[in-house]
């Protein structure tokens, strides 16, 4: 069992428009402690960290690209100090925002700013690293090697798959789910799978297809609360715990290892997940 949505809960708990989540490592150490603690209460065995947006890059917006290997040190020590003993910690790498297609970052910058993140989140004690919601396969593939490479942790990668009208899955830069998993693997990857979209349902398609490519590789599914909605201003997740935890057990029968949620999932959703898959 993994936990459930952090940027979504964030929100929830005052993060405004605009404001870096990670800073809050420092300025509501209180707050992200409490998100962190309350999935090990729900029954979590693997919490990620606020650190989703750690890289330089995504750092550099708010004039804080200096202080990397504080915020995410911060991040980790947070989750580790929730997590206690026997649970572990996922420090969490999300993708830097800059296409090497369209040359706006080289390989070598990519690499370099997620080493320095990896190597300050294993500073802080996290157990592995998660490499989400990836797009661009030469991006994650960076991002794993760079993990890998320069710290003692495993690395999990989960890339993010919308459903085309063929009904196949694609990230949004074309990678389909049987495409990612071999350079994942090859680059240092122990756990592969799928994060955010567009809820569980999907995921069951997803799981399949990499299963059929390879049957033995650990999969990890971190699934949206369904697709969101806009409504008033403000973003709504429609699925319900119930109707998340309805599809576990055709997740676990497609093959999946490791479930949690994403964007729009809350304590009660991962408190139904775990009820399911113990049934
Ligand atoms: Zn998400």
């Amino acid at each position: 069992m993994s936990d459930g949505a952090w940027g979504t809960f964030l929100q929830q708990k005052g993060l405004a428009p605009g404001e870096c989540p990670e800073l809050w490592n420092i300025t509501h150490r209180k707050e992200v402690l409490d998100i962190a603690e309350s999935y090990i209460k729900a029954g979590s065995d693997l919490i990620e960290t606020n650190s989703f947006g750690g890289t330089r890059f995504k750092l550099e917006k708010y004039g804080l690209a200096d202080r990397v290997s504080e915020l995410n040190k911060a991040a980790a020590e947070i989750s580790r100090e929730a997590a206690g003993e026997g649970k572990m910690v996922l420090g969490s790498i999300g993708p830097t925002g800059k296409l090497l297609l369209l040359e706006e970052v080289t390989k070598e910058e990519l690499y370099d700013a997620f080493r320095e993140q990896a190597m300050a989140l294993e500073a802080g004690g996290v157990d592995a690293i998660v490499v989400e919601t990836m797009t661009d396969l030469e991006e994650a593939v960076l991002a794993v090697k760079a993990s890998r490479e320069n710290t003692g942790l495993e690395v999990i990668c989960t890339m993010t798959f919308d459903k085309l009208v063929t009904g196949e899955y694609r990230t949004m830069m074309g990678i389909s789910p049987a495409e990612m998993i071999q350079p994942l693997v090859d680059a240092g990857a122990t756990v592969i799978g799928a994060n955010c979209g567009n809820g569980m349902a999907g995921m069951v398609s997803i799981v399949e297809e990499i299963r059929r490519e390879n049957p033995v590789v650990p999969v990890l599914v971190h699934a949206n609360a369904g697709m969101p909605l806009y409504q008033d201003g403000k973003t709504h997740f429609p699925e319900s715990p119930e109707e998340t935890a309805s599809f576990v057990h055709s997740l676990i029968r497609s093959g999946a290892n490791i479930i949690g949620g994403c964007c729009g999932t809350t304590p009660e959703h991962i408190l139904k997940i775990k009820e399911a898959v113990h049934l």
